[in-house]
Parts: C-alpha cells; sequence; structure tokens
C-alpha cells in the first residue's frame, strides 16, 4: 500500500537487499527471508551513490567542453 514510503534494505544476517515498509519510531523492518530486524540504508548509499556518479560525468564533459573550447573542438 505504500509503496512511496518504502526504503531501501539489506540484512545483515542473510544479505536480503529490497524495498521494505519502514516500522515507527526507529524505521526497522523485518527480513522476508529470515525475519532478522534491518535498519534501512542511509540514502548516500542508494540514490547518493548514484547522485555522485552523474555529478561526475556532468563535471567531466563540462571540463572537456571548457577546457577542450580552445582546440578548434567546438
Ligand atoms: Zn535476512
Amino acid at each position: 500500500m505504500s509503496w512511496w514510503f518504502d526504503k531501501a534494505y539489506e540484512c545483515p544476517a542473510c544479505g536480503w537487499q529490497g524495498m521494505c515498509a519502514p516500522t515507527p519510531p526507529l524505521d526497522e523492518a523485518p527480513c522476508p527471508e529470515c525475519g532478522e530486524l534491518m535498519t534501512p540504508r542511509p540514502w548516500w548509499d542508494t540514490y547518493g551513490r548514484a547522485l555522485l556518479i552523474l555529478a561526475i560525468v556532468v563535471v567531466a564533459v563540462l571540463f572537456v567542453a571548457y577546457f577542450g573550447g580552445g582546440h578548434g573542438f567546438w
């Protein structure tokens, strides 16, 4: 039901990874494989890594576009 509220989890016991609905107040969720209580992964461990890669690509493209401009590339 509350899929928009799901968070990324990784089970410390069996290594299961996936989205689960967090349970207040500590945002823990039981592992669907073994029942171990999981704490949500921090946002920078999921979206942050993708954003970091995206930022590096954008910076690299801008770097080449700016410093490569004097060599007749444009
Ligand atoms: Zn597990």
